[in-house]
């Protein structure tokens, strides 16, 4: 994994690239969310950052993470919840959420990112990547209930 600070620089140079201008706000959005390893939607990720940016808006958070995902520079992890999660880690993983508590958790899963497609999608385009969810019941939520 990159070191934090050149990990912003990289964050910074592809914002450049998709003619993104780079402000403070974004780049400290950006960071929070890199630091995160939960999968936070925008709200958490905005307690997070009140702690020291006090005046930053909730819509603001919710724009920047909505723009970020849209040029591919973070991933929102979709899931039964009304709520976007988001991630900047943009490595190759899956992701297996708990339907009691919520907790999305990473997996890799080499078979499925290596595997042929179906024939079905053989005429279907372009599959550019490979992110499954798996859902289910988490074992400590199984053991509470
Ligand atoms: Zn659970
Ligand atoms: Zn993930």
């Amino acid at each position: 994994m990159l070191h934090h600070s050149e990990k912003n620089k990289s964050f910074e140079m592809a914002c450049r690239q998709k003619n993104l201008r780079v402000t403070p706000q974004r780049i400290e959005i950006y960071k929070e969310l890199s630091k995160a390893k939960d999968h936070p939607t925008a709200e958490t990720l905005h307690k997070r950052l009140l702690k020291r940016m006090p005046t930053l808006s909730l819509d603001t958070v919710y724009r920047t993470l909505g723009t970020l995902a849209e040029h591919g520079l973070i991933h929102k992890v979709d899931t039964t919840e009304s709520q976007a999660h988001f991630e900047a880690d943009l490595s190759k993983h899956h992701h297996v959420i708990c339907a009691r508590c919520g907790r999305i958790v990473d997996f890799d899963w080499p078979v499925v990112d290596e595997s042929e497609l179906p024939e079905e999608l053989s005429n279907w385009g372009h599959v550019e990547r490979r992110s499954l969810i798996l859902h289910g019941i988490c074992r400590d939520c199984q053991s509470t209930h």
